[in-house]
């Protein structure tokens, strides 16, 4: 039985950008905030630091976090200028060369839990691309289809999908939830320093104006700054600027020539000499930025290429339209712990990584569902509760990067000095370096990725892989899942699924003017 004063009754999130806010919005709704018997959910945000206001790409999880806090989908699509995703293409990653672009779709490869589609791909369809072949996804996206019909009730998918948003628009949707509907109490007031207790938790933070704020668990959701577990308690960060460059984006807001214009059904990424272009169309406009490395490329030369970019896929007016780029720069890497003492750092306040694969908010959402679900009761349950915490997300970090790094370790481009470096061996981790040693001779398979919540499946393995352009050695013998026969029954299966979907499902232009009309 819990009693005595170390129950944890009070959690203050310190930060209201999008990590506050959803944390604030699963603790809340999972801990009953807006009742008297439930945990006290306080959130405080500067009124003079605002958000990052960059982070439009998420993962299909963000369906799950918003009907996980009672949001209305329909809501949240309108108020957020949101669109539907459906995975990402690569352009210009494996070599640059005219034709250059692959799939990394949400939707699994059809038939990928019953037989090994990679050998019956290679020894019968090597010609054909694998997302192609194996999904029906990359065939909507070609044709910027909806994930889902006008009568598909709320979050439900015909094909797996995520969303893209407006930021800025995003933190104001979820406060507005939080405070009006979760019982979420907002203080708006600037954090100017920390009480301790003599055992170094966190007593209280200092605001500026309205006294200390109190509370027995404390989620540092402070952005980059990481007022609490970096600034407070010096937890070491851990660069990781020798496997990914990338420090630097330019970021712009690009209109469309006209209302009609079709939304992108995916996140364009295109690689360029020294990084690489992020373009994601939202319903009113499309966001357009370039993430760099500045030891390889100057602001000004990063500028030309966005530029050019902007220029090649929206014309004169949507590049004179654009406006100045925003600038942002960023160290790559995490805290080496995550909860230390009665505080816990969700979001840039943990770290971050360049965002290549939209990784950043669905760390978040697993974080504020790990930490809302393992809620320690009391004090002296906490640290236990920290360890494991600790753990897996160092895990869940260090996957993140495998993965991120894998895109750059397959590329043949060697044009550039970014490029070359990029597959030195000492930039490579030693546990992807082992997993390209293993998929030289088997498909990734879920025995590769062993934990439960792997943040990227072995099938985003496959699809990266082999879009990029590996391939295995041939096979030394046969196994009974080599069946080319069955594999063919799966691929003839996906291609009759991509005909019936192109015919029956709108645009994403079409769905999305239906929602917002529907208003
Ligand atoms: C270029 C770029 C592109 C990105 N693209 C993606 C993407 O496509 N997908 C994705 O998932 N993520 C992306 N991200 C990451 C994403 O933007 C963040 O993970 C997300 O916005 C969460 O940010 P945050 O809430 O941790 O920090 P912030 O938005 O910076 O919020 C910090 C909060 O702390 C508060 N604060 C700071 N100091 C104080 C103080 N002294 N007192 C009180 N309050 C204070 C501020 O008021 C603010 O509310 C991108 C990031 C960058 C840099």
């Amino acid at each position: 039985m819990t009693t005595g004063s170390n129950r944890i009754k009070h959690v203050v999130i310190a930060g209201g950008g999008s990590a506050g806010w959803l944390t604030a919005g699963v603790i809340a709704a999972d801990h009953c905030a807006a009742s008297d018997s439930g945990l006290q959910v306080t959130l405080i945000e500067s009124p003079d630091v605002g958000p990052i206001g960059v982070g439009e790409g998420t993962w299909p999880t963000m369906r799950d976090t918003l009907r996980r806090i009672g949001v209305s989908e329909s809501d949240f699509l309108r108020e957020c200028d949101a669109s539907f995703k459906q995975g990402s293409r690569f352009n210009g990653w494996r070599d640059g060369q005219d034709g250059d672009y692959y799939f990394h779709p949400f939707v699994l490869p059809h038939g990928y839990t019953e037989t090994n589609l990679v050998a019956g791909w290679l020894q019968r369809h090597a010609n054909v691309p694998f997302a192609d072949l194996v999904s029906f996804q990359p065939h909507l996206c070609v044709q910027n289809k909806a994930p889902k019909q006008v009568a598909t009730p709320e979050y439900a998918a015909v094909a797996n999908y995520a969303y893209h948003l407006d930021a800025g628009k995003f933190g104001v949707f979820l406060r507005k939830h939080c405070t009006e509907r979760l019982g979420v109490r907002l203080v708006l007031d600037h954090v100017v320093g920390i009480e301790s207790h003599p055992n170094g938790d966190i007593a209280a933070l200092q605001t500026r104006s309205q006294g200390p704020l109190v509370a027995d668990l404390f989620v540092d959701c402070t952005g980059l700054q990481s007022l609490l577990l970096g600034r407070h308690y010096q937890t070491p960060f851990v660069s990781q600027k020798h496997v990914l460059f990338n420090d630097s984006a330019l970021a712009l807001q690009v209109p469309y020539p006209d209302d009609n214009s079709p939304i992108a059904s995916q996140t364009i990424s295109t690689a360029q000499s020294s990084g690489w272009i992020w373009d994601i169309g939202l319903p009113t406009r499309r966001g357009i930025g370039h993430v760099y490395s500045s030891a390889h490329i100057s602001d000004d030369q990063a500028e030309a290429e966005l530029r050019r970019y902007v220029e090649r896929v929206a014309g004169a007016a949507g590049q004179a339209n654009g406006g100045t780029p925003r600038k942002l720069t960023f160290e790559p890497g995490y805290r080496q712990h995550f909860w230390h003492r009665n505080c816990v750092a969700i979001g840039l306040s943990a770290g971050f990584i360049e965002p290549l694969e939209a990784s950043a908010l669905a760390l978040v959402e697993l974080s504020a569902m790990t930490l809302s679900d393992q809620m320690p009761a009391t004090r002296e349950a906490m640290d236990l509760v920290a360890r494991r915490f600790n753990d897996s997300f160092t895990y869940r970090w260090e996957r993140v990067i495998d993965f991120l790094k894998l895109h750059y370790v397959l590329s043949q481009r060697r044009t550039s000095a970014f490029w070359r470096d990029n597959v030195a061996p000492a930039s490579v981790p030693d546990r992807l370096r082992e997993l390209l040693v293993l998929w030289r001779h088997q498909p990734p398979s879920r025995y590769d990725l062993h934990r439960i919540e792997e943040v990227f499946p072995s099938a985003s393995y496959q699809y990266v892989l082999y879009g990029m352009g590996f391939r295995p050695e041939p096979a030394v013998a046969t196994r009974r899942a080599d069946d080319c026969d069955r594999a063919d029954a799966f691929f003839r299966e996906a291609a009759a699924l991509t005909g019936k979907m192109l015919a029956a499902l709108p645009s994403n232009r079409e769905l999305l003017t239906h929602i917002r009309r529907r208003a």
